[in-house]
């Protein structure tokens, strides 16, 4: 599976979670289910929203939004794709796709630019249903044969301040070459599940599929795209001032808040992150804390929930299942494939504890560390240990073992 990841500019947004999340579950479910599963995830620190967010300092401003989105992205605790690979580290086997592209005259150099020939695929609009005629041009360039003719090569302008050699003088990779290679690096031409976000389909993925079958390859044999985030029914996007961050969500929510309300919707539509929505998904986790507190009852289908997920890999329906189970070991087993086993920890500390917790965080708020040690001490003694977590209320009480 190759899902696309971000281009790394600024700290990633919380859409940019949906497509991570989607192939880390998808990537646990096939393999509980027997298949060999390996997931790619790349980083695009090429690119020119990252030139024009940090001019003249574009490398510096990519390493550190890598480093962002990873530990963004960790912190779900859901594990990691097995490979996330760089543009930056592509750049050699970028220059000899072009090239062959080139030489089989599905590509021309326009002044030190490279451009895909669209009127050499007659298919080109296969993946999006387009005509030609409909499609937006994306860079203008009046060497262009045709507007929709895309860029592969980037000739380096003023102010960009990294570039490579090519056979067409210095420039950069486009964009949508970088997928193309990165995939074909990691599977070879073909590969099964190709996954990103709705918003990638044109132009991104149209043109991904137009390089890899002019070379007379095929590509993925399946495309995934899943449906946007949005706030309050409207886009999110920074320049509406409506988004949010990956990182934001996981302080002010806690990362199973964030997981849960990514499950309860399926995944090609569009899911709709908001104070009501946000809450729904805490609520949603209490009453699964709540089943843990309870005692366990052999009421659970497993069946039942691999037919959920075996079905378009519906989680809202693998959910909706899930609350029908009182058998704690098997609603770990399933929470697990989520990365949400850590609800199955909720014994309930008695009141006096919590409050011991709660006064406990109050003095390390206020830097009165000997206070704080004072009620850990006593927390311990009273047989839980205190840990302290980003997420809501701040702090997990365990029974000391
Ligand atoms: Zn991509």
């Amino acid at each position: 599976m190759y899902f696309c990841g971000p281009t790394v500019y600024q700290r990633a947004h919380i859409g940019n979670a949906r497509p991570f999340a989607l192939g880390m579950w998808l990537r646990a479910w096939l393999r509980r289910r027997g298949y060999d599963a390996t997931l790619v995830h790349n980083i695009t620190d090429i690119n020119d929203k990252i030139y024009d967010a940090a001019p003249g300092a574009s490398a510096e401003l990519a390493q550190r939004a890598t480093q962002w989105y990873l530990d963004d992205t960790r912190d779900l605790g859901l594990g990691m794709p097995d490979a996330l690979p760089q543009a930056t580290d592509a750049v050699p086997s970028i220059v000899a796709f072009i090239e062959k592209l080139v030489a089989t005259g599905h590509a021309y150099d326009a002044g030190g630019d490279v451009y895909f020939s669209v009127a050499t695929d007659p298919g080109y609009g296969r993946l999006s249903r387009q005509r030609l005629e409909h499609m937006e041009p994306e860079e203008e360039n009046a060497l262009k044969r045709a507007p929709q003719d895309f860029a592969l090569w980037k000739a380096t302008k003023p102010g960009e301040d990294t570039s490579w050699d090519s056979p067409w003088g210095k420039g950069r990779p486009g964009w949508h070459i970088e997928c193309s290679v990165m995939a074909e690096d990691a599977f070879g031409p073909v590969f099964e599940i190709h996954g990103g976000g709705l918003d990638l389909v044109f132009p991104h993925h149209e043109n991904e599929l137009a390089q890899s079958l002019a070379l007379g390859h095929d590509f993925a044999r399946i495309w995934m795209h899943n449906g946007l985030l949005t706030r309050g029914g409207e886009k999110m996007s920074k320049s509406l001032g409506n988004d949010m961050t990956i990182r934001g969500v996981i302080d002010d929510w806690g990362r199973e808040v964030a997981l849960m309300l990514l499950l309860s919707g399926q995944w090609r539509k569009p899911l709709d992150f908001n104070q009501g929505t946000l809450e729904q998904a805490r609520a949603q986790l209490e009453t699964f804390r709540n089943v843990f507190r309870s005692p366990s009852e052999p009421v659970g289908d497993w069946a039942a929930f691999e037919a959920a997920l075996d079905d378009d890999f519906n989680t809202p329906e693998a959910l909706a299942v899930l609350h029908r189970w009182r058998d704690h070991e098997l609603l770990r087993r399933a929470f697990a494939v989520f990365g949400l086993d850590s609800i199955a920890e909720a014994e309930e500390a008695p009141a006096e504890v919590v409050a011991l917790a709660e006064q406990r965080r109050e003095a390390r708020a206020a830097k009165n560390f000997a206070e704080a040690d004072r009620l850990r001490e006593a927390i311990e003694a009273a047989g839980w240990q205190v840990r302290d977590v980003a997420e809501h209320p701040g702090f997990r009480l365990v029974r000391r073992s």
